[in-house]
């Protein structure tokens, strides 16, 4: 195509989960909350759709960066907003990443390499071990900058905040992201150590662990200098990235702290009783702290087509290393019933 640019030539674009939206279909393959938003982010949305839609929204988003800050008891200026974590990462891998090398496990969130490709950024992956973890000393004294998930995606498996402090203690000369989009059903924050280390930048979404992948709102944690550097490209890119119901529903997200625990608990719980029924039946799992499973399958691909005729929908990474597997989000208690019984009739049990 003769209009785009060379850069646009060489783009191999990230390709989301399928969002087939069929009535009737159990979706389990984009690791979205099976439960909605909670009824107070509902209520502070419908107060938004009036005449105030014709102004422009806080370019700031204050009220936000407040609420975040005030569930970590932090200040506004730790915290920064994008429209979903996938746009806060875009601005990282922009404001942070570009003039040295940086280093990410091999097995990981496919959108890091694309961002590199978009931002022209030099990376080189670190093998996961056969066990599927990061090796920590494999992390330490790098000549570039670090991201990589906690817990990790698409294996599920978390990482101890003792090593994450490691990494960041060995690497001081480079900044460390740590990408929490799973963090909240089980895993440590890492927040706790934004003092101490100032190479840590911690990003999070409410895609997942708040019901909100609808509304797009992801945020950045860390020290006031970084938060600085990504309000300076947001600023030389977009200056309302967050629309005024984003804004007023995840402030109203944020507060809903009983609502949030509860559906966590329950999703841990639905978690915990998938695993169990699948290991009964022989089947190997990878240790979750977040909202879905890696599950390791016979024949991985039949296995998605059969569950995908069957109305359920559940992720399969056609890639080296992971072919052998399925990622299962978790959805509610009905739903994984029904999955259940659905693997049951394939295996023909
Ligand atoms: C889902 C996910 C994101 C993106 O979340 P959004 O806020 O919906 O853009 C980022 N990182 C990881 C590891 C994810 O799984």
């Amino acid at each position: 195509m003769k209009y785009w640019s060379k850069i646009t030539k060489t783009l191999t674009p990230y390709v989301p989960g399928e969002q087939l939206n069929e009535p009737g279909i159990i979706k389990l393959n984009t690791n979205e909350n099976p439960f909605p938003p909670s009824p107070k982010v509902i209520e502070k949305i419908k107060k938004c759709l009036g005449s105030e839609l014709k102004k422009y929204p806080d370019p700031e988003s204050t009220e936000l960066r407040n609420s975040i800050a005030d569930f970590y008891e932090i200040e506004k200026d730790n915290v920064f907003v994008g429209n979903g974590s996938d746009e806060v990462l875009a601005h990282v891998f922009m404001a942070f990443f570009k003039d040295k090398k940086l280093y990410f496990p091999d097995i990981t969130y496919s959108f890091y390499p694309v961002y590199c490709g978009l931002y022209e950024i030099n990376y080189q992956t670190i093998s996961l071990n056969k066990k599927f973890e990061m090796e920590t000393k494999e992390y330490l004294n790098l000549d570039g900058n670090i991201i990589f998930p906690n817990p990790n995606a698409p294996t599920g498996i978390g990482m101890e905040l003792d090593a994450i402090e490691k990494i960041l203690k060995n690497n001081p000369g480079n900044l460390v992201v740590v990408d929490e989009a799973y963090i909240d059903f089980g895993g440590k924050s890492a927040v706790e150590l934004i003092d101490n280390y100032k190479n840590l930048l911690i990003v999070q979404t409410f895609s997942k662990s708040r019901s909100l992948a609808g509304m797009r709102i992801g945020f950045a944690i860390g020290d006031e200098k970084l938060i600085e550097g990504l309000i300076r490209v947001k600023d030389s890119f977009n200056s309302y990235p967050l629309d005024r119901l984003a804004q007023a529903a995840g402030k109203a997200a944020m507060e809903d702290r009983d609502y949030f625990e509860y559906t966590r608990d329950e999703i841990i719980k639905n978690r915990e009783w998938t695993i169990s029924e699948l290991r009964m039946r022989g089947m190997e799992l990878l240790p979750s702290k977040a909202n879905f499973i890696f599950v390791r399958v016979k024949d991985a691909e039949n296995m998605y087509r059969e569950l995908k005729a069957r109305k359920i929908l559940v992720r399969y990474f056609k890639k080296p290393l992971m072919d052998s597997y399925l990622r299962i989000s978790i959805g509610t208690k009905e739903e994984m019933g029904k999955l259940i019984k659905n693997i049951d009739q394939i295996m023909g049990v």
